[in-house]
């Protein structure tokens, strides 16, 4: 029987505490390590797009995050003078008393999901991790770092791009690709003014803001690189501001006159990685960013964590033997994670050649938030 089954979780990010609370809703017992000894999760946004939105609906979260988040139904595209030049009308898919898409820090995303996932009863150990993975016929049974031994069911790596659990349990994993990009954010109060996610078209870069509380909203840009170097820490908002310069208009001058604080800027070299399918080796699964990591072109990275984790905790409750669900699951999930992986990548590589008109960008876009509007 599904509630019998008992699950581990190797990682506590987005994807591992989402699918600790989709486990414990279904009734199913759920252990969660998370190597880090304490939650210290870095405050700059990000967005939850309809998909998502409706993805946490299905877990109960989504009253919730919505309250802890900043809601809005468009996104404003402009050229590097300010200018509007477009707007994608997002749809309501989570229901129409909900925002299409929502911004939301991902400190108090962080907190929504722990909250639940301790409420509902999932065992959550911090400075944990799993030192040897030992699959034995219907049982995988784990060494933990402190040397503790349990058995399991299933193994769930949801330990982001340099996944543990995928060393492990896979003999042969491609490289994470370099994308030739680097994503800038910084944290900063949000003017009025600011009630959507607004993208700025620049020559050499691409930047925008994005509310995501009733005070703060964050600044982003993404700028091509020619290899995975980092600007000296304390320097970084004088880089920052420096690349800004090419942006006109009154919201860039309002976001070049807040980057003061280097403390308050995060900066990454971004890297894109697909594991090919299966994510599984008999009992041991990959999901979220140590299957599939994108670049923020999409806003959808998370998205498709938090639905892999639905997905799966659905699948669990089904009945179905562990074999027949891991294979269902990749039925479902491949292909539409692949989708936002690739698509993310091309976005990323059409800004780098600015002979590529702005509408192409949207309207790759619109074409493919329609296709990730399809139920999942
Ligand atoms: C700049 C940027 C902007 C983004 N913006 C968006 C956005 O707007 N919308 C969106 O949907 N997505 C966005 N993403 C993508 C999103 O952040 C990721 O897809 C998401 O965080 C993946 O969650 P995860 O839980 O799979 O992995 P992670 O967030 O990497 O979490 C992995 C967890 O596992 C823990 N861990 C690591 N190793 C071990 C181990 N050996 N044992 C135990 N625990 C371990 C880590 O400490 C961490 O807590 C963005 C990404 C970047 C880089």
């Amino acid at each position: 029987m599904s509630s019998s089954r008992k699950v581990l979780v190797v990682g506590g990010g987005i994807a591992g505490l989402t699918l600790a609370v989709a486990l414990r809703r279904r009734g199913i017992a759920v252990d969660v390590v998370e190597l880090a000894p304490r939650w210290d999760i870095l405050g700059v946004g990000i967005s939850l797009t309809g998909p998502t939105l409706r993805a946490l609906a299905g877990i109960g979260l989504l009253d919730r995050c919505v309250a802890a988040a900043f809601g809005f139904d468009r996104i404003v595209f402009a050229d590097a003078a300010g200018r509007e030049v477009g707007a994608l009308a997002m749809p309501r898919l989570a229901g129409p008393d909900y925002p299409a898409t929502v911004a939301i820090a991902r400190s108090a995303l962080h907190d929504v999901l722990i909250r639940a996932a301790q409420e509902l009863g999932a065992s959550v150990t911090l400075g944990a991790t799993v030192a040897a993975l030992d699959q034995r016929g219907d049982a995988v049974a784990v060494e933990f770092s402190d040397g503790a031994r349990a058995a399991y069911d299933l193994v769930v790596g949801c330990d982001g791009i340099h996944s543990a659990v995928r060393r492990l349990a896979f003999d042969q994993v491609p490289d994470a690709s370099f994308t030739g990009l680097a994503v800038w954010r910084a944290t900063m109060p949000r003017p009025a003014a600011i009630d959507c996610m607004r993208v700025f078209y620049g020559r050499k870069t691409k930047a925008g803001v994005n509310p995501h509380s009733r005070d703060d909203m964050f600044l982003f840009l993404v700028q091509p690189i020619a290899d995975d170097c980092r600007p000296q820490a304390d320097e970084l908002h004088v880089v920052l501001r420096g690349q800004l310069d090419e942006f006109g208009g009154e919201v860039m001058a309002y976001v070049r006159d807040h980057v003061t604080d280097p403390r308050r800027i995060d900066y990454r070299p971004m890297n894109a990685f697909l594991l090919p399918a299966p994510w599984y080796r008999g009992r041991v699964l990959v999901i979220g960013d140590a299957a599939h990591t994108t670049t923020p072109h999409l806003a959808t990275g998370a998205g498709i964590a938090i639905e892999d984790a639905v997905v799966l905790a659905e699948l669990l409750a089904s009945g179905l033997s562990v074999p027949e669900l891991l294979d269902q699951f990749m039925a479902r999930r491949f292909a539409r994670c692949r989708l936002v992986v690739e698509t993310a990548v091309k976005l990323g590589d059409m800004e780098k050649d600015t002979t590529i008109p702005i509408q192409a960008h949207f309207d790759l876009m619109r074409a493919t938030f329609r296709k990730l509007a399809e139920p999942i």
